[in-house]
């Protein structure tokens, strides 16, 4: 699809239809179209649509070592995936290969950039010190920052909490062209709102279910959803946060908290268990990241979000006609 195509398409086809066919009770005759005629022009827009009908195609490639992938409708055991399994991959071997991984992510990028037609989000969560962030870092290193939109989500605003629980996310997903980062995400609402007991059972219970539909939403509207979890051992953040203590270069990620927090260590593992098991689906699948090594977790996700992007196959928009005749005036 051309650039040209695809932002008259999106930008003024798409946009003239839903403007006017919100008012279903235009009448014939008037210079709006009719409940007829808007439906049928959304019926071509549909058939029409290419970059929904990919993205729609274009689910996460999972094909790096030790990454697992919850499969959809089946009760995940967190604990059947070891925090330290390294799939066997030589370290020094794995921090070349990420380099090259980024590489590949850095071309695919400038692609998906330049469709402008198509958008990747990536969506991280962890229990505290799990790594959301040296990923998130190491991983997206050297992409073009125009194309790339990183959202860390903390404690609701008081603005934020006046709306649905997922205003706040949908206001931050990619637009088309966009990587867009969730460093923590919507699952929040069931996580540690769930475990500190925010909100009724009955209210966080039913989020799941709204969860799979904004998630379907999004991927039936042309992003791809790549959800990572990172996984790391009890022991394993008892360390991270000893080294939080220790290191004076560190004390500004030390947070006391966390050490309240991590008396919670079961309840969060069984909501994680829960979020994983309820909302991994064939679209947007929950993939679980052995995540006590560094190095390896890096690698296979950057391998990860490479694959998922070769497969979205992005293309540079067509060429004007005639350009290579074009002269430039003086
Ligand atoms: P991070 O740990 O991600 O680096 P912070 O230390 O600022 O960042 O922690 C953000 C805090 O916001 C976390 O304790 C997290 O549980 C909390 N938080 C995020 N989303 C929500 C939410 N929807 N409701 C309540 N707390 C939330």
């Amino acid at each position: 699809m051309s650039k040209k195509h695809g932002k008259h398409h999106r930008g003024q086809k798409h946009g003239r239809g839903v403007t006017d066919g919100d008012d279903l009770n235009a009448t014939a005759g008037s210079d709006r179209p009719s409940t007829a005629r808007w439906a049928s022009a959304v019926d071509t827009l549909a058939e029409s649509e290419p970059a929904a009908l990919r993205g729609h195609r274009a689910t996460p490639i999972v094909a790096a070592p030790g990454v697992v992938a919850v499969e959809p409708g089946a009760r995940f055991d967190l604990a059947s995936v070891e925090a330290d399994a390294d799939g066997g991959l030589d370290k020094a071997w794995a921090k070349e290969a990420l380099d090259t991984e980024r590489a590949r992510i850095v071309a695919l990028q400038e692609r998906l950039y330049a469709e402008r037609s198509r958008s990747l989000l990536l969506v991280f969560q962890a229990i505290d010190t799990g790594g959301k962030d040296g990923t998130i870092r190491a991983v997206l290193k050297g992409v073009n920052p125009q194309g790339c939109a990183v959202a860390s989500f903390k404690v609701p605003s008081s603005e934020e909490m006046d709306h649905d629980f997922l205003w706040r996310y949908h206001a931050r997903t990619p637009g088309r062209g966009m990587i867009g980062v969730f460093n923590r995400s919507h699952y929040e609402d069931v996580l540690v709102v769930r475990v500190k007991g925010l909100v009724p059972e009955a209210v966080w219970q039913s989020r799941y279910g709204r969860i799979n539909d904004f998630e379907r939403l999004l991927t039936e509207s042309g992003t791809t959803v790549l959800k990572f979890f990172l996984h790391i051992s009890k022991a394993e953040q008892k360390k991270r946060l000893e080294a939080r203590i220790a290191d004076p270069e560190k004390h500004w990620k030390f947070d006391p908290a966390d050490l309240v927090e991590r008396k919670s260590w079961d309840a969060y593992q069984q909501a994680f268990a829960d979020a994983l098991s309820r909302c991994s689906t064939p679209d947007a699948p929950w993939l679980v990241v052995p995540a006590d090594h560094k190095w390896f977790r890096n690698y296979v996700i950057a391998k990860t979000v490479a694959d998922t992007l070769a497969a979205m196959d992005p293309q540079f928009p067509e060429a004007v006609k005639g350009i290579a005749e074009l002269k430039v005036p003086d």
